[in-house]
């Protein structure tokens, strides 16, 4: 994933700073608990499509 394109990328939600999950391929916000998926390469970032974490899953 290109590192400028993760610089400009914030929550939908909450416009705050996301965190990489290389290993799940994902962004994730944690104040929000959304993980937002990586599709080829392209981050969706629609809240639609983003998964909810578990509230005791830690980041
Ligand atoms: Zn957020």
């Amino acid at each position: 994933m290109d590192a400028k394109l993760l610089e400009i990328l914030v929550c939908p939600v909450c416009k705050g700073p996301l965190l990489v999950r290389r290993e799940a391929s994902d962004l994730v916000c944690k104040p929000c608990r959304l993980a937002f998926p990586v599709r080829d390469g392209i981050p969706v970032m629609l809240v639609d499509d983003a998964q909810a974490l578990p509230a005791g899953l830690d980041l």
